[in-house]
Formats: structure tokens, C-alpha cells, sequence
């Protein structure tokens, strides 16, 4: 049976397009996005790539105005939205470790947890400081969601099973990675903070630019060199931080 991926809207996070988005194009412009995590499941087995924002309080004081709302917890999205328990994943697989991808990881005590090993070793130990409220540092005085889990790490490409890979997409993050899976119309990739949002993907092909860069990243090449990654695997991109992709209930 095919996999579908069922994409979980775990809150709203308000950025600034030119700074997080869209390098440089909408510097200024306030926009609402949301914190997407996704469900993978045929049926069977399940397993989410992230799992999403904590909740308003915390976003606010640590990282950047916003909410969840009530039912916008990655269980309860995955209950409404999928009809999927938390002891039924039995992996999620990280794309990184930013608060916004991990909150409430802990919710899922039967899984698996899957991490590229770079980043977890920057997320234990974040030594640029403007990473500190990323990784919730210990400095803060406050817990990351990763705190005392074990993870599997993986180092570079890796086949989960015959459908579903993980492949190094760094540049927003030291050790990013994105999802690739094998379906019926081709492969999916859930790209994570890789892709923001569509037009990171699309470029301006006036300005001779195959791609529009995300605005926040640790590392430019590698931002670059992994859209060229991703636009080589996918048949279809899912980005981390666009309204869009809750226009369809599940993909393909
Ligand atoms: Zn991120």
C-alpha cells in the first residue's frame, strides 16, 4: 500500500518575510505561517516527520510572536486531522532541532526518534549564541524538548525502508535533513526549513536565480547546494512554513 502524507498545522509563528522567508523580498511585511509537521502513514505503520511549536505562552517569551491554538498540539492535530494516537508512531523523523520542529516530542514514548548526527550535536551544544533560543540552550534556564531523549543518529543519506530516505539538506541548520517518499506520483519531499515556502523553489529566473533563498540560514552554500539536492529528488516539494500546503488533506 502507498504511503500518504497528511500535513498537521501545530500552530502560527509570525515572521518577517524578507528576514525568514524570502531573503531580501518583503523586508518589512509581517507574515502569518504556520508550524507544519507532517504524518506519514499506508495505513499500518505511522510515523511524522517533526513534531511542531509548543505552546503560546512559551513561543512568545522565547522565540517569536504567535499562538497555537486549542487543538493545534502535534497529538491532537494528529488525532483530528489523522485519526492516529500517539503510541501508534512508531518513528519521527527530524528534519532539525529547532523549537519549532521538536516541541513535544515526548508525546510519543513508543517511537523512534531519527536524527541526522550533526544536528544533534549542535542542538546539545549550540555554540553560536544567536542559536541559543533555536535549540533552547540550557543557558536560557530553560528544558529543550530533546532534553535526556535518545535519538538514532544518521550521518548523510540514509533508506529507512525502500520508500521513505533521509538525505543532508543543511544551510538553515548544521545538520539538517530532508524526507524523501516514494509514491505513486513520484517522490515527495518534506523539505523541512530547507524550503519555506513555494517561491524559495521557483527562483527569479529575470534575476538569473534558479532559487529564492530562505532568509535565515547558517551556512549559504549548502542552502544552495540542498535546493539543488531537492529539486533533483522531487517530483513534489512540501515546504516547512507555508500556508498552502493545507490546501490538499494529504498528498500525493
Ligand atoms: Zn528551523
Amino acid at each position: 500500500m502507498d504511503y500518504k502524507i497528511i500535513p498537521l498545522n501545530t500552530g502560527t509563528i509570525t515572521l518577517d518575510q524578507g528576514a525568514y522567508c524570502t531573503l531580501g523580498r518583503g523586508v518589512g511585511t509581517k507574515v502569518d505561517t504556520p508550524s507544519t509537521a507532517w504524518c506519514i502513514t499506508d495505513g499500518k505503520e505511522h510515523f511524522l516527520v517533526d513534531t511542531g511549536m509548543c505552546n503560546t505562552e512559551r513561543a512568545n517569551k522565547w522565540h517569536h510572536e504567535g499562538f497555537q491554538p486549542k487543538g493545534g498540539r502535534i497529538d491532537e492535530q494528529l488525532m483530528s486531522r489523522a485519526g492516529i494516537r500517539p503510541e501508534a508512531i512508531s518513528a519521527v523523523f527530524f528534519t532539525h532541532l529547532h523549537w519549532d520542529h521538536c516541541s513535544n516530542m515526548k508525546l510519543f514514548r513508543n517511537a523512534r526518534y531519527y536524527v541526522q548526527a550533526r544536528e544533534l550535536e549542535f542542538a546539545l551544544n549550540p555554540t553560536l549564541p544567536p542559536y541559543y533560543r533555536s535549540y533552547e540552550a540550557p543557558i536560557l534556564g530553560i528544558e529543550a524538548p530533546f532534553t535526556g531523549c535518545s535519538f538514532i543518529t544518521v550521518d548523510g543519506d540514509y533508506a529507512y525502508n525502500d520508500a521513505i530516505t533521509f538525505f543532508p539538506t543543511p544551510g538553515h541548520s548544521v545538520g539538517h535533513q530532508s524526507v524523501a517518499v516514494r509514491t505513486a506520483k513520484g517522490t515527495v519531499v518534506i523539505a523541512g526549513d530547507a524550503v519555506f515556502v513555494e517561491e524559495n523553489m521557483e527562483g527569479d529566473p529575470g534575476q538569473l536565480l534558479e532559487f529564492i533563498p530562505i532568509g535565515r540560514y547558517i551556512n549559504y552554500f549548502e542552502m544552495w547546494n540542498s535546493f539543488k539536492e531537492i529539486k533533483r529528488r522531487a517530483a513534489l516539494v512540501l515546504p516547512g512554513h507555508d500556508a498552502r500546503v493545507f490546501n490538499k488533506s494529504s498528498y500525493p
